[in-house]
């Protein structure tokens, strides 16, 4: 019961790594929230946690508009009396050539990717810092660790690099009561990734020395430590769980 207690809000938990941390957090105790854009995803995940015996809070909501998070995070303290962990999951990729790559792709990207973390981490942190304790965990991806980034996504790599940066500099700033901590996964086996060419999936499992895909319960289990009390003096951190695709 790592979580015993404490509230957590999971964005873009209607699916894939953010349902599966919904699940293992409600497992350790804690009380979860989820934030999704489709209200059939949330109720989808709101079912199945009721089946095991757990109550979600469920927000229809997109993280990249600032009002619509700030009443998600008003009504989750309204009904749970805190937020002590914010995992910001929500994320899109766009595939197109760089030939071929819109401003309008790139702005979308950006919006979710990286504004969302941002607007979301705003919205939490006036509760958390009133508490005087919090856990920002955001979800990047090898694709943003420097040499890692992948052809057709050049937008969503440097979304993904950038949010290891402001993950540095929030861990600074909202110091000394919350710690801001980064997990990058590998190719993972969710929506995102099942769509893809049979030839890119298998590029994928070849390219990481464990061989196999990351399963979403391999990413929640770190986003787990990080939430944790086993984490407290971790900060401003990026935590690989890829498998080992990024030492090549
Ligand atoms: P996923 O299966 O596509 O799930 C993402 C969820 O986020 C979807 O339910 C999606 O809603 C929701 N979402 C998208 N835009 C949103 C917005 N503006 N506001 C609120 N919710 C939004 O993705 P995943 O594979 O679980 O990935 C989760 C995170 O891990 C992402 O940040 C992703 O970049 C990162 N990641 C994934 C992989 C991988 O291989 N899967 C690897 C590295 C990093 P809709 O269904 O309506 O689109």
């Amino acid at each position: 019961m790592r979580l015993k207690d404490k509230v957590a809000l999971i964005t873009g938990g209607g699916r894939g790594i953010g349902a599966t941390t919904a699940f293992l957090f409600a497992e350790e105790g804690a009380r979860v929230g989820i934030v999704d854009l489709r209200e059939e995803g949330l109720k989808e995940v709101a079912a199945e946690a009721t089946q095991k015996g757990f109550q979600f809070k469920t927000f229809v909501g997109d993280v990249s508009k600032k009002a619509e998070i700030e009443g998600v995070m008003e009504s989750l303290v309204q009904e749970l009396g805190r937020i002590d962990v914010l995992v910001n999951n929500a994320g899109i990729a766009i595939s197109r050539p760089f030939l071929e790559k819109s401003v309008e792709d790139w702005v979308k990207t950006l919006e979710v990717n990286l504004i969302g973390v941002f607007l979301c981490s705003q919205a939490a942190a006036p509760y958390m810092l009133q508490q005087k304790s919090g856990k920002i965990i955001n979800i990047s991806s090898i694709r943003g660790i420097d040499h890692c980034g992948r052809e057709g996504i050049m937008d969503y790599s440097a979304s993904k690099g950038a949010v290891i940066n402001l993950t540095k500099t929030m861990a600074k700033e909202l110091a000394p009561y919350i710690n801001v901590n980064t997990v990058a996964p590998g190719h993972t086996n969710t929506e995102m990734t099942k769509s893809l060419p049979e030839e890119v999936r298998r590029n994928m499992i070849e390219g990481s020395y464990l061989k196999r895909l990351a399963e979403p319960e391999d990413i929640a289990r770190a986003i787990l430590f990080l939430a944790s009390n086993d984490a407290d003096f971790i900060t401003g951190q990026i935590l690989l769980v890829d498998g080992g695709f990024s030492l090549k």
